[in-house]
């Protein structure tokens, strides 16, 4: 079964005089990485934000046609009401921490589940060794390179145990070295961890 559908799918945004996406249709079925490529302005953003309904339900603009996430129609569901399918991991990690610290960040995105403390402490274990971040456990996030920031914003997502992670862009302010890091971390989320991944790049030699 297909865990994302996109049937007709078309974005405008208030005051474009066309539209962004124009019947976007496809099926990913669990377990898949898919590649979202495209020059800059050609509507990546557009088309992984509505994975999650942060468009239209942040950006504004029009959403037609149906995007279903596990079943559930985007236009009802808000990205808080999907963020147990669907996690977002932003193109500038920086700017969507909410904590100083490394184990801070990814046991944030846990307190919403009502774990024990030991499970939590647990989980956040686990999360950091998958990502190859253990050792930066208490460092500060604004100490840490941009491929290890890059890192950390996705373990905070994996905290919630999501089933889609969608990355925009991880790799764009990244060296040719980070940037494979990252990768080979999204690479072990799909094969090892069984996740369906959505990833935009415009590098595509990444
Ligand atoms: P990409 O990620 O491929 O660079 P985007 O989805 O960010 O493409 O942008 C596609 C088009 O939609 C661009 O013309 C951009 O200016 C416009 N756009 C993107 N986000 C918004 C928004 N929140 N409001 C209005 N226009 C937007
Ligand atoms: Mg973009």
């Amino acid at each position: 079964m297909a865990v994302i559908e996109f049937d007709r799918v078309g974005v405008t945004y208030a005051g474009a005089d066309r539209a962004t996406l124009h019947e976007v249709s496809f099926a990913l079925p669990e377990g898949d990485l898919c590649l979202v490529i495209g020059p800059t302005g050609s509507g990546k953003s557009t088309l992984l934000g509505a994975i999650n309904g942060l468009v239209p339900h942040f950006t504004g603009g029009t959403l037609r046609g149906r995007v279903l996430v596990e079943g559930r129609d985007t236009a009802r569901h808000r990205p808080r009401d999907l963020a147990d399918v669907v996690g977002f991991v932003a193109q500038n990690p920086m700017q969507s921490f909410v904590t100083d610290r490394v184990e801070d960040e990814v046991a944030y995105g846990m307190e919403q589940l009502g774990l024990s403390p030991t499970a939590m402490r647990k989980r956040v274990e686990e999360t950091l060794d998958l990502m190859g971040i253990a050792g930066l456990r208490r460092r500060p996030l604004a100490d840490l390179s941009g491929g290890q920031q890059q890192r950390v914003a996705i373990a905070a997502v994996l905290a919630a145990q999501p089933r889609v992670v969608v990355l925009d862009e991880p790799t764009s302010a990244l060296d040719p070295t980070a940037a494979q890091d990252v990768l080979a971390a999204v690479t072990t989320l799909v094969h090892e961890v069984g996740l369906t991944v959505v990833l935009a790049e415009h590098r595509l030699e990444r």
